[in-house]
């Protein structure tokens, strides 16, 4: 029900929690983050709250300047720890953070099972990032298998994916579900909603439907979903919100 990510100079994990709880009045059962580590994606979900997801994670001994994090609304695969995003590809090189409903993940998921693709989870989310995968065996290239993935859902999303294939970038899409960018100084934020970084920026870029974009720490690119760049205005937000 809530994204948030961060790729910039400080520990993106600390970012992300923070912009978790700043969306918490959206409602949610789980929690759940995934960092962008030098040789492998780092993962920790768990039903329940934020904050207990917060005590865990600060055990954790993990310094990243990209990561994701979630607050999911269960609507396929009931409340538990293994449907909670984030949720990895096979490989774990590729992890993502969805709101909405894959209305066709049912086919998605039986031709992905075929071709060998084993699922950890019950939700709808998962056939994304293994389509993902299953697309970048064949794609030129990460955005290019990205985007060949999202042409083939139908229904309604708001993504965000992390990839060991492309270092200190996060990629994002949207379609009938809410999405924007913050702009930082050599930071940039993505949620669902601005109160996630207000206190960080209040310069944003909203995405419209069919709106994609690859978020670096000095950089922000606007695409269609056929690959095309496209400009957009950035907005700035009143700090009094
Ligand atoms: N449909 C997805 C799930 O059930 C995402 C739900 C959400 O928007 O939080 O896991």
């Amino acid at each position: 029900c809530g994204i948030v990510g961060y790729v910039g100079k400080d520990n993106a994990k600390d970012v992300i929690v923070d912009g978790l709880k700043r969306l918490e009045y959206r409602g949610y059962d789980s929690a759940g983050i995934a960092l962008l580590l030098e040789n492998k994606i780092f993962v920790y979900k768990k039903r329940g709250k934020i904050r207990n997801l917060e005590i865990d994670l600060r055990k954790k001994q993990v310094f990243s300047s990209t990561g994701i994090g979630h607050t999911r609304w269960a609507t396929h695969g009931e409340p538990n720890d293994e449907n909670a995003h984030p949720h990895l590809s096979c490989d774990g090189k590729i992890a993502i953070v969805h709101n909405g409903i894959i209305e066709n993940y049912s086919d998605l998921r039986k031709e992905l099972l075929k071709k060998g693709h084993k699922f950890l989870s019950d939700t709808d989310t998962e056939v994304i990032v293994h389509l993902i995968e299953e697309e970048f065996k064949t794609a030129e290239s990460f955005l290019g298998a990205f985007f060949k993935g999202l042409k083939k859902l139908r229904g309604s999303f708001a993504v965000a994916v992390i990839t060991l294939h492309e270092p200190e970038t996060i990629f994002v899409a949207r379609k009938d579900s809410p999405l924007v960018i913050g702009l930082g100084d050599g930071e940039n934020f993505v949620a669902s909603d601005v109160p996630a970084f207000l206190p960080y920026t209040n310069r944003v870029v909203f995405l419209d439907d069919f709106e994609a974009a690859v978020i670096k720490s000095d950089s922000v690119s606007i695409f269609d979903f056929a690959g095309v760049k496209k400009e957009k205005k950035e907005v700035t937000i009143p700090w009094s919100i």
